[in-house]
């Protein structure tokens, strides 16, 4: 299955059979290059797993239809991501930019109280810091790193459509320049890291929006919002309110991203200009609205439905799917980004674990699969549950019994990849969930209608992030 070869050269397209998954006619080609492994997007997904391929010999090819710096929303960085930024070897670059993140605080406007949560306080203390990042300098580091490592990295370079070769068992990839040049590359193995717009999802039809979940965010940069004071000071703050949640990350250069997240249905209520309206969902959360009341917009508003998403399938016979492109969560536990670069690595360990070994290669995909759906399951499970009031309750009065909060803090951290024992406690903490839900059923069940009505409508159509 996974035996291409590491050359590179000029060739000419073939005729051999091939499955065109568009259902288009022909598809637009250019001069056809060959390649090992292709990877559709350069973005935190597409830049790790090209960086981990280039440090085990391989050298992988990224198509990026954007130029790096280029702006992409998901600025708040896990504690778990910091081991994967050593292992790239841009710690210190990340560091450099980014702004130091303690922990967390969640806010209730309905009664004031408010919660923190610092990740020196999880199971495992040796991650107690992560980063608030400008994702224009973040993911320019992990794409310039992986120049580096030996990545043939083309940016400005849009990949219009795939080609499955059924006799040679190769995909051909057709893609397009900024400057209107089309060019094709025929790889043993191609990767779509293309985040949300999920290149190959949507050809393969593979794409499911799942039925549990559904949001849709606008969201802006402000200088001047007040801050808190120390180490406190790039803490991400997450307010509840009655359409949603809002976002409040302070990132180093005195910026500070400001979004909701919001119910698709009260998204579609919106009367005024998206302008307006921000402003107005920002009024509905009073102490959000006084951290912001001497702070001046520095963007234009932006908005995006980001609703849930899943593909049927992580892989393929000759592709992985991974990141965004593979499957999108609610960012309120800014999990994206960390979930993206766990599956960089992972893509890329599978890819050398399968050639190394042929035989092994439908376990390694296998687990390939298990690994990409872990961290979506977990975290979805706290996500359909965030803006319940019983889990409101555990969030704002967190108790350690039984290392519950513990456990909490590590799922929190992005830390559920290793070794670190926090599932007994993960399940205790969901058994007390049931417990208070059962015994407050009125409750329960009033909220599970209202999250049931505010998911049911379709986002509008809106300018995508
Ligand atoms: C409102 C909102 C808030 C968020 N907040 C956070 C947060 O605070 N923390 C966090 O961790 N995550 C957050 N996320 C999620 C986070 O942004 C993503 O999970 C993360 O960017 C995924 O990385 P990726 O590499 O898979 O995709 P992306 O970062 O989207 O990268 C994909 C790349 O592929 C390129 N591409 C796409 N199509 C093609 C094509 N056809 N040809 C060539 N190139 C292509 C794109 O230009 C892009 O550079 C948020 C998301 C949203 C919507």
């Amino acid at each position: 299955m996974y035996v291409g070869t590491l050359d590179s050269g000029r060739m000419a397209p073939e005729s051999s059979s091939q499955n065109h998954v568009t259902g288009s006619p022909a598809p637009i080609s250019g001069p056809t290059t060959a390649c090992d492994i292709l990877i559709i997007g350069g973005g935190p997904a597409g830049a790790t797993a090209a960086i981990s391929l280039a440090e085990k010999g391989y050298r992988p090819v990224v198509l990026e239809k954007a130029r790096h710096p280029r702006f992409h929303i998901g600025e708040s960085l896990l504690p778990a991501n910091l081991p994967l930024l050593q292992r790239l070897g841009v710690a210190e670059k990340v560091r450099a930019i980014g702004m130091e993140k303690w922990g967390a605080e969640f806010i209730s406007h309905w009664d004031g109280r408010r919660q923190e949560f610092e990740f020196s306080q999880a199971w495992d203390k040796s991650l107690p810091l992560a980063y608030q990042v400008r994702r224009s300098e973040f993911d320019e580091i992990l794409i310039r790193q992986a120049t580096a490592k030996g990545a043939l990295v083309i940016e400005g370079c849009r990949v219009r459509d795939v080609e499955f070769l059924e006799g040679s068992g190769r995909v051909r990839v057709h893609a397009e320049h900024d400057d209107g040049r089309l060019q094709s590359w025929e790889a043993a193995q191609i990767i779509d890291a293309s985040g949300r717009d999920t290149f190959l999802g949507n050809r393969l039809g593979a794409k499911r929006r799942s039925k549990k979940h559904s949001s849709a965010a606008m969201y802006a940069h402000f200088t001047g919002a007040r801050r808190d004071c120390g180490k406190r000071e790039g803490n991400i703050s997450v307010y509840w309110f009655d359409h949603g949640w809002f976002w409040f990350i302070p990132l180093a250069d005195g910026t500070t991203s400001v979004g909701a997240v919001v119910w698709p249905h009260y998204m579609k209520s919106r009367k005024s200009s998206l302008r307006e309206f921000f402003f107005e969902t920002l009024a509905l959360c009073p102490p959000l609205a006084e951290r912001l009341s001497a702070a001046t917009l520095s963007t234009e508003i932006e908005a995006t439905g980001n609703y849930s998403y899943a593909c049927d399938r992580s892989y393929g016979k000759n592709y992985l799917l991974i990141g965004d492109a593979y499957t999108f969560i609610d960012p309120v536990f800014s999990s994206g980004v960390m979930l993206a670069m766990q599956g960089g690595m992972t893509a890329a360990d599978t890819i050398d674990a399968c050639r190394r070994n042929p035989g092994g290669a439908p376990a390694e995909l296998r687990r390939f699969d298990k690994l990409m759906r872990h961290g979506p399951k977990e975290f979805s499970w706290f996500i359909h549950r965030v803006t319940n009031p019983t889990m409101r309750e555990l969030f704002l009065g967190p108790r350690n019994i039984w290392r519950m909060e513990e456990a909490l803090l590590s799922l929190l951290a992005g830390d559920i990849f290793g070794r670190t024992p926090i599932w007994k406690s993960l399940r205790l903490f969901k058994a007390v969930y049931y417990a208070i839900s059962a015994a407050n059923l009125g409750r329960t069940l009033r909220a599970v209608r209202n999250r049931a009505a505010n998911i049911r409508s379709e986002p509008e159509r809106l300018t995508s992030a």
